[in-house]
């Protein structure tokens, strides 16, 4: 469920980005040339170093637009670190000394919450770091000295960049995803509940976390290839769950169910169609950040039809966040086979997690397919976030991107990524 921490390499075109990466990596990816800006296929790689695991970003490659000044162009790659990252390693290159490039990085990771460490590359004889001391006027503290070619240092920087990196909590890392099932009384919570819990439902004390947690129980797929808790938004391990003050605690039950959960599956009777506590519910999930599906109860009352028609209605009035929609019968129990993987689609959504290049080539695309208003330029895109995933664009007039334009892009990224049913985060920055 957690990803790792992010490390991201940034510095002036050719300084050795991509040979350090490579060797933290402990792999010869292509041919690094010495000609600038020809690494282009940046992703993110995950690294190991003294049982931490994290994520590489080298942005060597960030360089979408060959007309953008090599300035821009660094201080646009520093951006993205500053924005992304948890630990930032600033590159320079000793035989050259600091260069204009590095304190236009300098300056813009000044701005950074993560901790920037300066390494300073090509320093092939450590016997010799008298070159090494010049850096400190980036200042970015003590630099660090490698041989990326050669592997000198590597292991301390490493060490370094280990012990900057934000603590994880170790049971957030073996956590299984949490399924809300949530809707208005009477809709068949807690019918539903009981039978997906079926015979599990005898151990439920016995999962760990489930008395802080309220948790009904796990729910297993056929094949055990997928787990989830499933929150308890019905009140079925309570004894006396009709008494008093239902409503009040119902809906406390929800938000907080809400909150904990990865995926909500909002259920809606059929019978009924879509009311306006189902839009509150909607709109309650979406605001919390988390993914939603819609699951029509009680198939069993309505004829055939009646899914297609609901599917309309969700499509008409949910659209923010354009819901997955399924039918099922608590009761008989019809179709609930695919509860879990309209968990698993969603949860899929929810975690979603971009190459960099791929969303600055697929925003170039889109923007190439419709432009922004005349004069405006996105300049780069990238991907900032995920659970729920969050983009980033940084333009030259993000000012003059109409509400609608960024809708575009929310709704292609929706539609190429099956994004449907997560709120999808775009903000758009300065690129000056
Ligand atoms: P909750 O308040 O959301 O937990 O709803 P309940 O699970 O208590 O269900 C309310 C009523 O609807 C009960 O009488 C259930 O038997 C009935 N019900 C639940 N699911 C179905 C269904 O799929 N079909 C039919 N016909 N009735 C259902």
């Amino acid at each position: 469920m957690s990803r790792p921490p992010l490390v991201a390499v940034v510095g002036a075109p050719n300084v050795g980005k991509s040979s350090l990466v490579n060797r933290i990596l402990r792999r010869r990816r292509a041919v690094v040339s010495e000609q600038p800006g020809t690494t282009r296929d940046r992703t993110y790689d995950r690294a190991e170093w003294a049982g931490r695991d994290f994520d590489l970003v080298d942005t060597g490659g960030m360089e979408p637009n060959a007309r953008m000044g090599l300035e821009a162009l660094v201080t646009l790659q520093a951006r993205v670190a500053v924005e992304e990252a948890d630990v930032i390693v600033h590159l320079v290159d000793a035989r050259t000394g600091p260069t204009d490039a590095d304190a236009a990085i300098a300056r813009e990771l000044r701005r950074a919450s993560a901790g920037v460490i300066l390494a300073v590359n090509k320093l092939d004889n450590p016997a010799d770091d008298s070159d090494r001391h010049l850096f400190h006027a980036l200042g970015e503290g003590e630099p660090h000295a490698v041989s990326a070619v050669h592997g000198i240092g590597v292991g301390d920087l490493l060490d370094v960049i280990v012990s900057l990196l934000p603590e994880v909590e170790p049971e957030e890392e073996a956590r299984l995803p949490r399924l809300a099932i949530v809707g208005r009384p009477n809709v068949g919570k807690s019918t539903l509940l009981n039978r997906l819990l079926g015979a599990e439902r005898a151990v439920v004390s016995e999962i760990a976390g489930t008395t802080t947690d309220a948790v009904a129980g796990e729910i297993t797929s056929e094949d055990g290839s997928e787990r989830y808790l499933l929150l308890d938004t019905a009140g079925v391990g309570r004894s006396s769950r009709k008494a008093g003050g239902v409503s009040y605690y119902s809906a406390l039950r929800t938000e907080e169910a809400v909150r904990r959960s990865d995926v909500s599956l909002l259920l809606v009777d059929a019978v009924e169609g879509l009311v306006a506590s189902d839009l509150r519910l909607a709109r309650q999930i979406e605001d919390a950040g988390r993914t939603c599906g819609v699951v029509v109860n009680k198939s069993d009352l309505v004829p055939a039809g009646r899914l297609r028609e609901i599917e309309n209605i969700v499509a008409a009035r949910m659209t923010d966040l354009r819901p997955p929609v399924i039918g099922i019968s608590a009761l008989t129990g019809a179709d609930i086979e695919h509860i879990i993987p309209l968990a698993a689609r969603l949860l899929r959504a929810y975690g979603l997690r971009l190459p960099t290049h791929e969303v600055a080539e697929f925003v170039n695309r889109l923007v190439g397919r419709s432009a922004p208003p005349k004069g405006v330029k996105i300049r780069y895109s990238t991907q900032t976030g995920t659970e729920p995933p969050a983009f980033l664009l940084f333009a030259n007039r993000p000012k003059d991107i109409p509400e609608s334009y960024r809708r575009y892009v929310e709704n292609s990224l929706r539609d190429r990524y099956d994004l449907y049913g997560v709120s999808v985060r775009i903000r758009v920055k300065s690129s000056r």
